[in-house]
This record gives C-alpha cells, sequence and structure tokens, in this order.
C-alpha cells in the first residue's frame, strides 16, 4: 500500500492559533506563557490547545485544508464532514471559537515510532526543554507503525519542527487518498511518502 502526506498549498494570509500579530511582531498568548520554554521560547502545544484557544482567534482562508503558522492543521466545516461520512478514523477536531466553518485537526494516537533511524535530520537541540529548533524531512514509512485502517490518518510521534513550533503532519493511504480526491478539497495535495 502506498502512503501520502496531506500537504497544503500555500496560503494568502498567516492565520495564528497560540500566537497573535502585534505591532512588535508575533507573540505568544498570555494564556500560554507558562507552557513556554524560557530558551527556545517553544510551548507545549498539546498542551495549549487542551487548555483553550482564545475567542478571538478566527482562520481566513478560502482553502478547506490549510496549516496555521504555529504547525496546526486547519481544516473546513466541508471537510470534516466528508472525513465523517468516510468514516476515516484517528482523527478528532476542536472548534475555533471566532470561526464556525472550521476546525483544529488531531489525531486520537500518534503513530508509534519503532526505528532509531526515522529518516530526519535534527537541528540545534534545546539545552532547556530538549526540543530541536529545527528538522528537516519526513519521517521515513518503515520508521513508524501505521493504523491497520487504511482510512486511518498517521501522525508519526516525533516532533517534526520549525523555529516556532511543532508541525503536525498527517499521512494517510492511497485508499484514502481515492476517497478524498474526487471531492476537490482546496488547498490540499498529496506528495507520496517513502
Ligand atoms: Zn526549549
Amino acid at each position: 500500500m502506498k502512503y501520502y502526506w496531506l500537504t497544503p498549498k500555500d496560503q494568502r494570509r498567516n492565520n495564528w492559533i497560540l500566537h497573535c500579530e502585534t505591532a512588535f511582531g508575533v507573540s505568544l498568548r498570555t494564556k500560554y506563557a507558562d507552557l513556554q520554554c524560557t530558551k527556545c521560547r517553544k510551548v507545549d502545544e498539546l498542551a495549549a490547545i487542551e487548555r483553550g484557544i482564545d475567542a478571538d482567534v478566527s482562520i481566513y482562508s478560502k482553502s478547506d485544508f490549510l496549516t496555521s503558522d504555529d504547525g496546526f492543521v486547519a481544516v473546513s466545516k466541508r471537510f470534516r464532514d466528508s472525513l465523517a461520512s468516510h468514516n476515516v478514523s484517528n482523527i478528532s477536531f476542536v472548534s475555533i471559537p471566532a470561526s464556525d466553518n472550521y476546525f483544529i485537526m488531531l489525531p486520537n494516537a500518534f503513530a508509534a515510532i519503532v526505528s532509531d533511524n526515522v529518516g530526519m535530520e535534527f537541528h540545534r537541540k534545546c539545552a532547556t526543554c530538549g526540543r530541536f529548533r529545527e528538522t528537516c524531512f519526513f519521517p521515513v514509512l518503515e520508521s513508524f507503525v501505521v493504523n491497520p485502517d487504511p482510512l486511518a490518518l498517521n501522525v508519526p510521534d516525533v516532533n517534526q519542527e520549525n523555529t516556532r513550533g511543532r508541525q503536525f503532519w498527517f499521512c494517510g493511504s492511497n485508499e484514502l487518498v481515492s476517497v478524498l480526491k474526487p471531492q476537490k478539497l482546496k488547498g490540499l495535495e498529496f506528495t507520496e511518502a517513502y
């Protein structure tokens, strides 16, 4: 079976979930301040989402699938409903208060890593929290346990990082792709996983 990464097309606008843009640049919203590493300034993204999304957070997009600038996948109601109608599994959705048409998509369970060699590059480990400043490349397929359900989405249990934080990348089988492709979901592309 072949697998593909769900990848977003470029967005015209910036979208932030845990951060906001101010006159002085991008800053973390104050409610998450205690979750932030004092050295690398990254925040525990899942703990932050668990705490809740601020009431004024909204998504500016015409896409059905996009990535926020702080690494979360946001999907439209149309996208969410089409996954539900095809019984796509291992996903949950978090409401975005000021955007009732968009949801943050997260996996119910992360795919276990079973190899010392995930095929990624890890750069500049933070001495305080142990996270890497940046990573390159996707984890290779044989390094993680894909869900036995061909219609499940997989997010490997390894932090894929950019300088802002963790990036949540979803991977699905060719069977899942054949379900999603005909629906012409805006903003979504498929990149073969190896
Ligand atoms: Zn750190």
